[in-house]
């Protein structure tokens, strides 16, 4: 049995405090001359890449101005103009779009990608990642600290704390 010896630490008196959340900080990418679409373009599968820039129906809801209803217009739009939607309708459910060799941080940008940029908890997108790699393959375990540490210094992802502005 060991013994431990408590010393006498300053008491600390701090709010417990909501776990930070992380979120793809797209106005970055501007502030850099970088696209998002194209960077988020890039991670579209095989057939999504081929559609890129083809023009493709959209129905958007509009507010017709003399009956004040809203109505369905149709509307011609390049496709992968929305890169999330296709992303989350499609190349995220392919095969390949993140596998136990995806370097980590590129996986937890693919993670964003296909949850619509909902800003997570670093424990949420751990049990997020595990929708592509089941914990067996996870080399090294995609510990908290390793993607806190990534996420600190990443530089080209524009992946950022989300903070209220209050
Ligand atoms: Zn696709």
């Amino acid at each position: 049995m060991t013994d431990v010896t408590l010393t006498d630490n300053e008491p600390v008196d701090v709010a417990p405090a909501e776990p930070a959340r992380f979120f793809i900080d797209t106005n970055w990418y501007e502030g850099q001359g970088r696209s998002f679409r194209a960077m988020a373009q890039g991670r579209f599968c095989p057939a999504c890449t081929a559609k890129v820039g083809s023009t493709v129906e959209d129905r958007v809801p509009v507010v017709e101005k003399k009956s004040n209803r809203v109505v369905f217009e149709t509307r011609d739009v390049a496709y992968g103009d929305q890169p999330m939607a296709v992303i989350r309708g499609c190349c995220s459910k392919q095969r390949n779009y993140i596998t136990p060799d995806t370097p980590l941080l590129e996986a937890v940008f693919r993670v964003f990608l296909a949850t619509g940029n909902q800003p997570a908890t670093i424990e949420r997108i751990r049990e997020q990642l595990g929708d592509w790699i089941s914990p067996r393959d996870r080399p090294h375990n995609y510990a908290e600290e390793l993607i806190a540490t990534l996420l600190m210094h990443d530089r080209g992802y524009g992946l950022r704390e989300f903070a209220l502005v209050t």
